[in-house]
């Protein structure tokens, strides 16, 4: 029976580039979804930028800009990442999205309704110089346990403890280090603790779907069965507050006036708006999709980290808004690489833009990441010897060898023509039923036991094909009779029917390279489907070269050079190099291009030229720099540089300076190696960041 299944991946959040995890889960997905495809079933296949909250807001301060500008700028690199890797989604949506806002006041509106909101008075650590309430990773302070300094308002980093942000000593605010002060203020409560909500929880975290699965996984139900506290009925759960007050970036929440949705309550709802805007592109009926009584799956990919949104809030909101609840949650673990946990912090890992653009084969990554998958929440590991192992003895080695290897017998001897001596009833059904179990192991999310079957089919054609040694028969073909000729025949047809098999199977993990075997090899004018496995082919076209192997050069290039040396160490400049800072202190310089339109002597400065800056705002600046014993002005007039744009205006003797240009020399004047005013390569203008 034909199902309809709406999928989704959990939503990133838009304030930076996708990340290797993201990919990976991506993948896990992908294949999942175009394994139920290729069984004829219907599948809406959605996701959408998460894009709310303090983190996005603030960051867009940083850097001038407005949120969704920082939003929009985040999604525009997203295609690139999706098309790259093979991703099949049908749509990619936003949370600030008409959709989102409209889903997610309704949903409220309804919990409201059902009395499942409450308001209570809590206090809060607040900003009082930039006038906000202090999420608890924007405050730091002194770890009241062991008295490391410099900790997040939640957990200590050194000895681990976890605590409120009012246990820190001499706590600051990270964004202006003002000490926060406690503030109160009304906030908007899910009531999650409600004997409803609890009831619910409990049959709906342990039941099972329509089809008579669970809806999670054993160690997901385990980690809910702790949050629920068993089966006492006595609920663990504390209610859960669902709002934060002006400034923030969300979704308002109706009638409470400068009080927006915490930005977890609106993300999830994204799932819907994205199918919904989908609905509307595809013209589909979104009503009929989500409705309750309905017969369409809701399943979602979501990574361990978020589970307890996804199995608690998530269900309990859509259920008492009236609403469809997910019929199963898809839980992985994380990727690490050689070993080691990602972290952009630390700089190691893998970014997979880079992967992409030194030209490695997307469809490697999909086929070692889906090697590595299986149902449960473990974490998988990148090691690029496994991959380089995998991917050219395996995939290339043992598949893509068993059709270069037979394919040209057949295109030289036989002009393309498959014949089989054996019952080719029998050959057909043997790779019908070996489908089949890689087909339910696809739909299980037993990946990687699918991918061990499939190298195990690889392995016994090539060794029938090598006992039968055809080179032998080829070699003497001039004088062989025709039960030589049809043995040799049947050898290399009994092989590509194995290796066509194999292609269906691989077609969900290699969605490019199956393309090009079934249209390219079989002449096929559609994409392989899974019965397409027990259909012994009749001819094939002339062999093309399938896949390269990996080079080892290019895993040299994919793993980033570190961030920082670990030492100061001393450099040409002579001057060590200053101690580590984060991104974020980085992005709070204002880095402009200027055109420098005029420049002159300062009478009666020994060192100083006075330049007139253009940096694109309508205005021209005014900036000394100390640069004289290197350049004659005339020199200058005209150059592109870089500037300090947002360095607080400083009152010199000879006028006021707005800004600073940046110019490398030794750290000791008196060592005359020169300055070198700094030029950006051609076609940069005046105002653009540099980052
Ligand atoms: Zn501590």
């Amino acid at each position: 029976m034909s199902r309809t299944i709406f999928v989704t991946t959990a939503l990133p959040y838009a304030n930076g580039s996708f990340h290797i995890g993201h990919i990976m889960e991506y993948i896990q997905a992908d294949i999942w979804v175009r394994s139920l495809r290729m069984a004829g079933h219907t599948v809406h296949f959605v996701c959408a930028d998460d894009t709310h909250g303090a983190p996005i807001m603030l960051k867009a301060e940083s850097e001038g800009i407005t949120p969704q500008q920082l939003v929009a700028r985040v999604a525009a690199e997203r295609p690139q990442y999706l098309r790259g890797f093979g991703i099949a989604f049908d749509h990619w949506h936003s949370t600030d999205s008409p959709e989102n806002i409209e889903l997610s006041q309704d949903i409220y509106r309804k919990l409201r309704a059902a009395g499942l909101i409450e308001t209570r008075c809590i206090e809060q650590f607040f900003d009082p110089v930039k006038g906000m309430f202090l999420p608890d990773r924007y405050i730091k302070g002194e770890c009241p346990k062991c008295h490391a300094k410099d900790q997040y308002g939640d957990a200590c980093e050194v000895c681990s403890s976890v605590y409120a942000p009012t246990d820190l000593i001499d706590p600051y605010s990270t964004i202006t280090g003002a000490r926060p002060v406690l503030k109160s203020s009304d906030h908007f409560f899910f009531k999650l603790s409600d004997p409803r909500c609890v009831a619910f929880l409990q049959d709906w975290t342990t039941g099972e779907n329509a089809r008579g699965t669970r809806r999670l996984q054993q160690e997901v139900l385990a980690k809910t069965r702790e949050w629920l506290g068993k089966d006492d009925g006595e609920a663990k759960l504390g209610d859960w507050d669902i709002s934060r007050d002006a400034p923030y970036f969300g979704i308002e929440i109706p009638d409470a006036p400068g009080k927006y949705f915490y930005v977890w309550l609106d993300a999830p709802v994204g799932y819907l708006a994205a199918l919904k805007a989908y609905c509307s592109i595809a013209g589909l009926d979104y009503d009929a999709l989500v409705d309750p009584a309905g017969t369409t799956e809701q399943v979602h990919f979501i990574g361990k980290d978020i589970v307890y949104f996804h199995a608690l809030f998530w269900p309990a909101t859509l259920k008492f808004s009236g609403r469809k609840t997910p019929d199963q949650i898809n839980v992985h673990g994380f990727i690490t690489v050689s070993g080691e946990k990602m972290s952009k912090s630390r700089g190691t890992g893998i970014s997979p833009l880079r992967y992409l653009e030194i030209g490695m084969n997307a469809e490697w990554l999909r086929y070692y990441i889906a090697a590595k998958l299986n149902s449960h929440v473990e974490d998988i590991d990148f090691n690029p010897d496994d991959f380089m192992a995998r991917v050219n003895s395996d995939l290339v080695g043992k598949y893509v060898n068993i059709a270069s290897r037979a394919a040209n017998f057949i295109s030289k001897y036989f002009e393309g023509e498959l014949r089989y001596t054996a019952d080719t009833t029998a050959l057909a059904a043997v790779w019908t039923q070996a489908a089949d179990r890689v087909r339910a192991d696809i739909e299980a999310r037993e990946y990687a036991r699918a991918i061990r079957d499939i190298m195990a089919m690889a392995d016994r054609i090539n060794q029938a094909f090598d006992a039968a040694q055809p080179w032998l028969i080829a070699k003497g073909l001039a004088n062989a009779d025709a039960a030589q000729r049809g043995a040799l025949q049947d050898i290399c047809s009994t092989a590509l029917a194995g290796f066509k098999a194999m292609s269906v199977m691989l077609a969900p993990i290699l969605p490019q390279l199956s393309a090009r075997v079934a249209g390219e090899l079989f002449g096929l004018d559609r994409p392989f489907v899974w019965s397409d496995a027990g259909v012994l082919p009749t001819r094939i076209n002339p062999f093309k070269h399938l896949m390269q192997r990996v080079d080892p050069d290019m895993l040299d290039a994919l793993f980033e050079p570190p961030a920082a040396p670990p030492e100061p160490a001393l450099v040409p400049g002579g001057e060590p190099i200053a101690d580590t800072i984060g991104i974020e202190d980085f992005s709070r310089i204002d880095l402009r291009i200027a055109r420098i339109v005029n420049c002159e002597h300062v009478e009666g400065a020994a060192k100083l030229l006075r330049l007139t800056l253009d940096v694109g705002e309508g205005r021209h600046r005014n900036v000394f720099s100390g640069i004289k014993s290197a350049f004659q002005p005339e020199q200058l007039i005209g150059r592109l540089t870089v500037m300090v744009a947002n360095l607080a205006p400083r009152k010199m003797k000879f006028g006021v300076s707005e800004g600073m240009v940046l110019a490398a020399s030794h750290a000791d004047d008196a060592v005359d190696t020169g300055i070198y005013l700094l030029s950006p390569d051609s076609g940069a203008q005046p105002g653009m960041r540099v980052r």
